[in-house]
């Protein structure tokens, strides 16, 4: 295993991502952004390489972009390079030019095209550092309960809206990677919650990690001169609770970094090699694009789906042809007989949970979301049915049809099986 470690924090004030409202660059730093890689080789000489970052997501194009700078710099494989990040909501707006969704000023585009840009260069950069760091090690995982991840899909009578509904389904597990030198020292701790990283809300303009780098900082305040990775899950429909503050975001990383370092002191199950790996490309299917009559009337219902329909109406005024599927990549890795990685692209909606363990077993899995690209929002076909923020769809390509579903839980058992996930209860 091989680490590296870059301090990503933006030098001025940028555009902070996550919060349509906000209407000025960020003010100050209030605790430093990271872009941490780890790298792994099994005992066939097999590589791999995990890049975790402080930022909302990388879209297609800048997810293209770092895995281009990380295949310049490596040669692996796209099978063998996972991308993920924390969807904090206090990190700049990583995008190239456009600034989809965000009332920036064009000097502000600027800035955040140059910082992109920069970043994309950092990920070549660390993962080939990491790869050149690899020294003897030994893997354990297990699993915990964070116990402040909140299901914010609100039912009032205006529908479902973003709030808090304390009897809706949250995935509250805490699964935690131990990586440690073969005199059993500890070196790194890959750990994860399926919970929005945001539990500061837009009024806030400090550049911060949130509660996930809050807990990163005590883990490895608690190990010095480990490295500690955050990996998100299907949070698309969580939040943290409860939020708004500062305190609670440091509160919420105190409590899920107690946790991680109570299953780090207590037994864990080893993680074999061979590490085996497969991504496939999956065309999630869209719903029929409505007519245009349609859509205006949907450009006056809820805020969520008008920016949608508004930007289906531009491409209809350009006689675009529309989408019929959205291609994402879908990716498993698999530690011999001992842990499964699945790694989802998207807001993965935490309805994905049971449904991926129905699928391939509820055993040795670890549900990773808003991986390798994130589009917008994944939905279960419940959620669509239901209505809500999260079935928003892709902004001017098109709704997700509910057949979605079955589509990726299908790819996620044919790649479980391609790597050779043991059958499991
Ligand atoms: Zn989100």
């Amino acid at each position: 295993m091989g680490l590296a470690r870059a301090d990503i924090t933006p030098e001025g004030p940028i555009w902070l991502a996550g919060y349509a409202s906000r209407d000025k660059p960020s003010e100050g730093v209030l605790a430093p952004l990271y872009a941490i890689a780890l790298a792994l080789e099994d005992g066939q000489g097999n590589r791999a390489v995990v890049v975790t970052a402080d930022v909302i997501f990388f879209r297609a194009d800048v997810a293209q972009a770092a895995r281009e700078a990380i295949i310049a710099k490596t040669g692996l494989p796209l099978d063998r390079i996972l991308l993920n990040w924390s969807h904090t909501h206090t990190g700049p707006v990583v995008e190239f030019q456009e600034g989809i969704g965000y009332n920036m000023p064009e000097e502000q585009k600027q800035v955040v095209d140059r910082y992109t840009r920069r970043l994309v260069q950092e990920y070549g950069d660390l993962a080939a550092a990491a790869l050149a760091d690899l020294q003897p090690s030994r893997l354990a995982w297990g699993w915990g309960v964070a116990t402040f991840p909140m299901n914010r899909r609100e039912f009032t009578d205006q529908g479902v809206r973003i709030g808090f509904n304390p009897r809706g389904y949250v995935d509250r597990s805490v699964p935690v990677l131990r990586v440690d030198r073969p005199d059993g020292t500890l070196r790194a701790v890959v750990f994860g919650t399926a919970c929005h990283n945001t539990t500061l809300t837009g009024q806030h303009y400090q550049i911060s990690v949130d509660y996930a780098g809050f807990a990163r900082s005590r883990i490895e305040e608690k190990f010095p001169g480990i490295q500690a990775l955050f990996m998100i899950g299907c949070a698309a429909d969580v939040n943290p609770h409860p939020r708004g503050e500062v305190e609670h975001a440091l509160r919420h990383g105190e409590s899920l970094a107690a946790e991680v370092v109570r299953v780090l002191e207590g037994p864990m199950q080893p993680v074999r090699g061979p590490l085996k790996t497969a991504i496939e490309t999956v065309a999630l299917p869209l719903a029929p694009v409505p007519d245009r009559s349609q859509l205006e009337a949907m450009t006056r219902g809820p805020s969520h789906i008008a920016s949608n329909a508004r930007r289906m109406l531009e491409r209809l005024d350009r006689n675009e042809p529309n989408a019929t599927t959205y291609a994402a990549p879908l990716a498993v890795w698999q530690f011999g007989a001992d842990l499964t990685l699945v790694a989802l692209p998207g807001e993965v909606v935490s309805d994905y949970v049971p449904l991926v363990e129905n699928a391939v077993g509820h055993g040795r899995l670890w549900i990773a979301a808003y991986s390798n690209e994130v589009f917008g929002y994944l939905p279960s076909a419940k959620v669509l049915r239901e209505g809500g923020y999260e079935m928003r769809g892709i902004i001017g390509e098109g709704f997700f049809a509910p057949e979605v579903e079955s589509v990726v839980v299908d790819a996620v058992r044919r790649l479980a099986d391609r790597v050779g996930r043991p059958k499991l209860p």
